[in-house]
């Protein structure tokens, strides 16, 4: 048997820092959504755990025990084959080591039948359990807290990101105040698009000045996204260096992101609809 999962690009929508433990780790709290855009994980039983890395943004993804989908693997007895096809920019801000492991623990409970996750799971990474939740989330604590946010309405989006990979830690180590507003208490419940993006463009990403200052073409990525026709907003997404722009109409996004893929062709550009 062969089970094939699609581990979706996790679009922190807001990110607010609002305080730091004495371990170190940062508080958050952030709306998350997923996009249509990813990678995908393929899984075969196997005489022994192996991977293989292959797609568009293959290069620089480790193929050994340190990827998190291996690690995933091997929280099971049960030995796999894994491929692992890679779409999406890796340290990208897109969580997406974080989603496809919960990609993986996916097919697993698919291949052996067991619905219960394995201990330790949440040593795979912060952003796992958002993964898992794979749907609209409210993320708070270091990313243990999660609450699924229902009736989020469809945004549609462009990514864009310059090709700088970004490391997590050295961007939250270039913030300067840790401790910042959280977001209001409750999440609204939208009427549409408008009303979503309109709040959403009134929250922020904490880490979006951090980011900049270590790598500034992040700020040509947010002044060409903000400039697309029909562009609601743009925003960087995590620790960068992937940036969003929201619109109310997927067409509007296609035609949009045509646009900046001609004008930017050394920069990696998506239409994508977030869920
Ligand atoms: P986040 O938004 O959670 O900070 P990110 O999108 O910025 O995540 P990832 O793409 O998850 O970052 O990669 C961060 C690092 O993790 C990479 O530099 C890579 O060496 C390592 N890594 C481990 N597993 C994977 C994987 N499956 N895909 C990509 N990178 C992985």
């Amino acid at each position: 048997m062969m089970t094939k999962t699609f581990a979706a690009a996790k679009i922190n929508l807001t990110l607010h820092v609002t305080g730091q433990r004495p371990d170190g780790y940062h508080l958050l709290d952030s709306l998350v959504m997923f996009a249509d855009v990813g990678d995908r994980v393929r899984l075969e039983p196997a005489d022994a755990i192996s991977l293989e890395v292959k797609g568009p943004m293959a290069a620089g993804v480790p193929a050994d025990a340190s990827n998190l989908v291996w690690k995933a693997a091997a929280l099971y007895d049960l030995p796999v084959a894994i491929t692992l096809e890679k779409h999406l920019p890796t340290a990208g801000g897109l969580g997406g080591g974080s989603s496809d492991a919960a990609a993986t623990l996916f097919a697993m409970v698919d291949l052996t039948g067991n619905t219960t996750m394995p201990e330790g799971t949440t040593g795979l990474g912060a952003d796992v359990r958002v993964c898992l939740a794979r749907q609209a989330a409210r993320m708070r604590g270091i990313g243990e807290d999660v609450q699924p946010v229902e009736g989020v309405p469809e945004l549609h989006a462009v990514l864009a990101n310059p090709g700088v990979a970004m490391s997590t830690p050295e961007v939250f180590a270039a913030l300067d105040e840790k401790q910042n507003d959280p977001m209001p208490k409750r999440i609204p419940r939208w009427r549409g698009a408008w009303s979503a993006i309109d709040w959403i463009s009134k929250q922020r990403n904490d880490l979006q000045a951090p980011a900049l200052k270590l790598a500034p073409v992040i700020g040509d990525v947010l002044a060409a996204l903000s400039a697309l026709p029909g562009a609601r907003m743009a925003r960087m997404s995590g620790s960068g260096a992937t940036c969003f722009a929201l619109f109310e109409d997927r067409g509007e996004a296609d035609a949009a992101a045509d646009d900046l893929a001609d004008a930017h062709p050394d920069w990696w550009v998506t239409a994508a609809t977030l869920r």
